[in-house]
């Protein structure tokens, strides 16, 4: 695996990941203290303390890898967190532990079957640890060339003259180097190191040769004695890349940009297959380790029996991720059935669940959680005005409670105000319905609208 294109993949994914949370930018982890005890109100995140507290508890058993293979179910009333409350757990996690969410009812496409896609999606949040060894050479340099300015990757355009106290080699610099010997200040005489892998050089400070020099520059330049014969020391450097990311590379059909554009179409077994087994070998030489990570299958009820019976086998897998879903559902039926169950998944998968349950907010928190939407939203409110948007948001829900502010951010700005009052919430709770008044319109004109 080459490592630059592990890195480039690397940022692929961080984007993805950002753009996933837009509606939940405010959430910057689960808000807990070091004894696990959620705070009433940190990191973005209000009350809803139970959940938290569990989803705390899970976390850590995600951290000491003590849950792969595990399933957890968020289960509440709309709007009351669930889809933050996973966030949160997400923004904890950090970047090196895999972290993939999709809505349930994205399983279902025209491009590619349902299997395919929860494969994806579970190989989406199993990390690869891969570990390669660089080699990294010290020596001092005796002459520099660079012929033209570094443009476009990948060309060598200069050459590099090292002197360890052994041997002299010349190197071509590549484009990468340059801006390293740019950005370092290098110049002849200088003793540097290269990381054979990365190309990135360091300077370490003047040679031994030239401690006149040294003196000359004072003592904020390091002194710096080549030792006996030319140099090698091993430096470790660590990837982490999603199994997904190494299938597509790996896939000829696609090729690596496919994960540019996202549009990776399916993904032939064979191609999983030697790479799993490849996956398996590197394990067992030590080169990599295996990070299972998360997936979080929001609206989880819109899976069907094929997917969940899909989910059963996965999670028996070696290299499973720690499975989160969430639902809003109670009793209903399970999709491709004629049978009901609780959130509508079978009771074979609610078995091996840990559930959590979200309930209702007060006024408090409510209130709370639209004014950390005004201040992410750079909205300012009168406190008549967030009085009134919190009654909304009890009476309706709290997401169209805080849909409402940038839409009356957006009237206040119209009529040149600053400050968003009351009656630009009105007007906007005018202009548009909430699910119930909608709901209410429909009955009252049915017979207007097309069957
Ligand atoms: P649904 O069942 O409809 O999918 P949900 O339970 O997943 O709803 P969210 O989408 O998480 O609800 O919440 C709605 C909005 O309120 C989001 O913008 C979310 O970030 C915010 N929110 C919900 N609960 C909290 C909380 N405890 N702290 C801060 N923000 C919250």
């Amino acid at each position: 695996m080459a490592a630059a294109a592990a890195a480039k993949v690397q940022e692929v994914r961080d984007v993805t990941r950002i753009e996933r949370i837009g509606a939940h930018s405010h959430i910057r982890g689960l808000g807990l203290d070091d004894a696990l005890e959620p705070r009433n109100v940190s990191q973005g995140m209000v009350g809803q303390l139970g959940a938290r507290r569990a989803a705390g508890v899970v976390l850590e058993m995600i951290k000491e890898g003590k849950i792969a293979g595990r399933a957890v179910l968020i289960g509440g009333q709309p709007g009351t967190g669930k889809t933050a409350i996973a966030m949160g757990m997400a923004q904890a996690l950090g970047t090196d532990t895999p972290f993939y969410g999709i809505a349930g009812s994205e399983v279902f496409s025209l491009e590619m079957s349902k299997t395919e896609a929860l494969t994806q999606a579970f190989r989406k949040s199993i990390g690869v640890r891969i570990k390669e060894e660089s080699e990294i050479i010290e020596g001092e340099v005796v002459e520099m060339q660079i012929d033209r300015p570094a443009t476009g990757t990948g060309q060598k355009v200069g050459k590099l003259t090292l002197k360890t106290t052994e041997m002299e080699t010349i190197y071509d610099l590549g484009a990468k180097m340059i801006e390293s010997l740019t950005k370092e200040k290098v110049q002849a005489g200088d003793v540097i190191t290269i990381d054979k892998a990365s190309g990135k050089i360091s300077k370490l400070g003047r040679s031994f040769t030239r401690a006149k020099d040294y003196d000359a520059m004072g003592p904020q330049t390091k002194f710096v004695q080549c030792p006996e014969g030319e140099l090698q020391k091993r430096k470790e450097v660590v990837h982490t890349v999603t199994l997904h990311e190494i299938d597509v590379i790996n896939s000829r059909q696609q090729g690596f940009l496919a994960l540019f554009s996202g549009d990776t179409g399916e993904i032939k077994s064979e191609v999983r297959e030697q790479i799993n087994q490849k996956v398996a070998e590197w394990r067992e030489e030590g080169k990599a380790e295996i990070v299972p990570g998360v997936l979080f299958i929001d609206e989880v009820h819109m899976l069907d029996i094929e997917c969940f019976s899909y989910l059963n086998r996965a999670l028996e897998h070696d290299m499973a991720p720690v499975l989160i879903m969430a639902t809003n559902r109670g009793i209903t039926k399970i999709r491709g059935t004629s049978y009901t169950s609780p959130h509508g998944i079978p009771i074979d998968l609610l078995d091996r669940l840990l559930i959590i349950s979200t309930s209702p907010y007060t006024e408090r928190d409510t209130k709370q959680i639209l004014s950390i939407r005004c201040e992410e939203e750079d909205v300012e409110m009168s406190d008549d005005a967030m009085l009134a948007l919190m009654k909304i948001g009890m009476e309706t829900s709290l997401r169209y409670a805080i849909q409402l502010i940038t839409c009356a951010s957006l009237v206040c700005r119209k009529r040149k105000g600053t400050k968003v009052s009351v009656d630009d919430i009105k007007r906007v709770y005018s202009l548009f319905l909430d699910e119930t008044r909608s709901s209410q319109y429909l009955k009252e004109y049915h017979q207007e609208f097309m069957f």
